[in-house]
């Protein structure tokens, strides 16, 4: 079963839940791979007690041009859909930035002046972190832009595990790499917070993962008392809250120090258990 957390915006408790949710399915038993694909900020290994990582080089391919090749012809250039490629009076520059590997300039290229080759845009890490618990992240190197593919490449490194319960900690947001996260997970679980940013960007996560046709549960995290709209809001997207986790200050001040620990604070592991409860004895938990 393949389980991906998300939320419209940074900061609603993404992080907090997936790490505490894995570790709780783990103590329970259940082979359990929790999986960072917020490769540009990378920081669920921080509350993980991890040993043994193992390095994978992440790349793309992208074109590069051979000038004793070209005879200036300018077709590439013309072709390429996402402005990568660019004429000057004596050859071709080529920016890498905006390259999306499509080949397209390769394979059209009258002169196999452009070989496709492989440039490095970051790195995937494997760790160990206990009997039953494994721990994949995908960092992007500094400097980067184009998100999505590493988040696919270390999803895809991830669904090669073979482990009962994977946790993709996806990206914020709901552009394409949010999307690449979601897109071959079984069930998704979108986490707002009790705000009116919550819920409208709460209301684009919704969207995203109805939209690609996924079982989707919502979360409420640091609740702290009556909040209407709220009510208002689950009304119109015909949607219960599966889990409402109490804002704890004592819980947030030690995320901000590295450390988490659910068991610690029982109103939020009350509300923790009530959530695998629910995966556990969902038709997908019981695959
Ligand atoms: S298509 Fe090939 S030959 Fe023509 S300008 Fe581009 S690199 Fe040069
Ligand atoms: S591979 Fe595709 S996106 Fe990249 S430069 Fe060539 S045509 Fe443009």
């Amino acid at each position: 079963m393949t389980i991906t957390i998300m939320s419209g915006k940074g900061g609603a408790g993404k992080t907090t839940l997936s790490v505490s949710l894995a570790l709780e399915l783990a103590e329970r038993g259940k082979h359990t791979l929790l999986v960072d694909l917020d490769v540009e900020e990378p920081n669920t290994g921080i509350f993980i007690d991890k040993q043994g990582d193992k390095r994978l080089e992440a790349s793309v391919m992208q074109p590069v041009w051979n000038s004793a090749l070209c005879s200036h012809c300018g077709k590439c250039t013309s072709l390429c859909q996402f402005h990568a490629l660019v004429k000057l009076p004596d050859g071709v520059m080529i920016f890498p930035d905006l390259c999306h590997s499509c080949y397209a300039c390769s394979d059209l290229c009258p002169v196999g002046a452009l070989p496709m080759k492989p440039a490095r845009i970051g790195e995937i890490v494997r760790y160990t972190a206990g009997n039953h618990l494994l721990f994949i992240e995908g960092i992007l190197d500094v400097g980067q832009e184009i998100s999505s593919v590493l988040v696919r490449q270390t999803r895809d490194i991830a669904l090669s595990e073979d482990v009962e319960i994977r946790i993709f900690d996806a990206p914020p947001g709901t552009a394409c790499a949010a999307r690449e996260a979601l897109n071959r997970s079984d069930l998704v679980i979108v986490v707002t917070e009790p705000t009116p940013f919550g819920l409208h960007d709460a209301d684009l996560a919704l969207k995203l993962s109805r939209a690609s046709g996924k079982k989707t549960l919502l979360v409420v995290n640091r609740a702290d008392g009556e909040f209407p709209e709220m009510e208002a809001f689950l009304k119109k997207e015909n949607i219960t809250v599966t889990a409402t986790f109490p804002w704890i200050r004592e819980l947030s001040q030690s995320y901000s120090e590295g450390k988490l620990d659910p068991k610690g604070f029982p109103g939020f592991y009350a509300s923790l258990q009530t959530l695998a409860e629910t995966i556990l004895n969902s038709p997908e938990g019981a695959r």
